[in-house]
């Protein structure tokens, strides 16, 4: 008797125990940290995925984390061209709020000419929370010490400092910083590896997936945070034979070695997930896919599709992008999310599903999608989305289906409901409407800085201001300064 009141006490104690350890590792994997990827690229067509009805390039890969997920119909950046967008994203605010309104110059030697440092970062913020980040490719964000990605919250960064690079390694022909003299030099260094320059071998987008793959592999018991920018498909196009191989059928020489491009990302897109499988962190792995501004077509050859105009416009073509997000955890395959959503959601997102106990240190401008994805909220994200373009004095509303367009010689109200291609200037016949999204642009441009640097376009009043802009001391490969 005394022997089975034993057994049953220790069956009772096991139980117990098995219990306790299941709820236990439950609560731990929900309450895991979310792992989270942002893959930018630079200068893509609206039409230029699967998702969006491409049919010349095939990208099985990125259309993947739409079909896992979503795919934003209407998913816009906050700028149309790439400097200010990335500074709007990582930020996730508007980025004339702190004067990042044009596109910064190479300038190693000016503390001003990028993000400033009182803006916190998404990998500043998360590094709060116990996360690794990884800047990798494009930074754009300046090129001054004080500005480099491993002062601005990411622990690791494999990429370039200026606005665009050549992709083949023959032509990274500077060894060092102290060897540029030109802005176009910036697109001839030898890759970065946190501060040391490395013998890179690989073609640029092929080195990029390499890398975000590798740190995935050894990385990945804490939560990591990768920001992977790639240079493609922006200028210059080039692109290897295994890529151009894949285009026998298109003639355009130019459109074959963009679709090289593309493909070569789709493939690193591939590994990206292949990996992520592997370890078993597909589920609880945030992805976002979008690109930086709408297609310049003419160009790369691009193609923006049905949408008017191309980056830097404000019509349809120069702001809305492929975007399209997974999180297999939190949201559902298949899904087609129709209502305006902008870059600037993306921050908003990490912060409410990564660590809502932590504050931001400026208010955000976004929003958390995942309640709009599972539909517990019904209400559209924004009720109004702006642009604005200070030099050229270019003003855009999206209010619903009404969009106000102001830029060069076009003053319109469009309908994008009914007129998605923006051909039919309802100003007149809206009159109401019209005066009104031009309050409400006013409104919100009252909170806007001007400028705080010269940008690309005024490259030669600033290299006459700044004579010794390319007198530039060698930097500690360790330190960076
Ligand atoms: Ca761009």
């Amino acid at each position: 008797m005394k022997h089975t009141s034993f057994t049953f006490t220790k069956i009772l104690f096991y139980t117990i125990f098995l219990v306790f350890n299941l709820v236990n590792t439950a609560v731990i994997s929900q309450n895991k940290k979310p792992n989270i990827i942002i893959i930018l690229t630079d200068d893509q067509g609206y039409q230029d995925v699967g998702f969006n009805g491409c049919t010349d390039i095939p990208t099985p890969n990125i259309d993947k984390i739409a079909s896992n997920g979503v795919k934003f119909t209407n998913g816009y950046v906050s700028y149309a061209v790439c400097g200010p967008s990335r500074a709007g994203l990582i930020t996730g605010r508007y980025q004339d709020k702190f004067g990042f309104g044009k596109n910064p110059l190479f300038a190693p030697n000016d503390p001003n000419m990028g993000l400033p440092t009182s803006e916190q970062t998404i990998a500043a913020y998360l590094s709060k929370s116990g996360y690794q980040n990884l800047a990798l490719g494009k930074w754009h964000l300046g090129a001054h010490p004080t500005l480099h990605p491993l002062e601005r919250g990411f622990t690791n960064f494999y990429g370039y400092l200026s606005g665009g690079h050549h992709y083949f390694p023959e032509k990274w022909t500077l060894n060092d910083i102290t060897e540029v003299r030109s802005q176009n030099d910036g697109y001839k260094t030898k890759l970065l590896q946190d501060h040391t320059r490395v013998e890179e071998k690989e073609y640029l987008t092929d080195a990029l997936s390499r890398e975000a793959a590798s740190y995935i592999d050894e990385n990945s018991e804490k939560p990591f945070f990768i920001y992977l920018a790639y240079n493609a498909p922006h200028t210059p196009l080039q692109a290897t034979k295994k890529y151009l191989d894949r285009f026998p059928n298109i003639k355009n020489k130019k459109r074959k070695t963009y679709a090289a491009m593309v493909s070569a990302v789709d493939d690193g897109v591939g590994l990206v997930l292949d990996k992520l499988k592997e370890k078993g962190l597909t589920e609880n792995t945030i992805v976002f896919f979008l690109s930086d501004n709408g297609g310049p077509e003419q160009h790369n050859a691009s193609n923006n599709g049905v949408l008017r105009g191309g980056k830097g416009d404000y019509t349809e073509g120069g702001i809305r992008v492929p975007f399209a997000m997974q999180w297999p955890a939190k949201i559902k395959a298949g899904i087609v999310y129709n209502n305006p959503i902008i870059s600037l959601d993306i921050f908003a997102t990490i912060v409410e599903n990564c660590s809502p106990s932590i504050p931001t240190k400026h208010t955000l401008d976004g929003v958390n999608l995942i309640p709009f994805l599972k539909k517990s909220n019904i209400k559209i994200p924004h009720s109004q989305l702006f642009w604005r373009n200070h030099r050229q004095d270019a003003k855009a509303v999206r209010s619903g289906n009404n969009k106000l367009v102001i830029k060069n010689e076009l003053n319109a109200l469009f309908n994008l409901n009914e007129d998605i291609s923006e051909t039919t200037n309802l100003k007149t016949e809206e009159t109401d409407t019209y005066i009104q999204l031009k309050k409400d642009w006013t409104n919100w441009n009252q909170n806007l800085m001007k400028p705080i640097f010269l940008g690309l376009l005024d490259g030669k009043e600033y290299s006459k201001t700044h004579p010794n802009r390319f007198v530039i001391e060698k930097r500690d490969s360790k330190t960076g300064k």
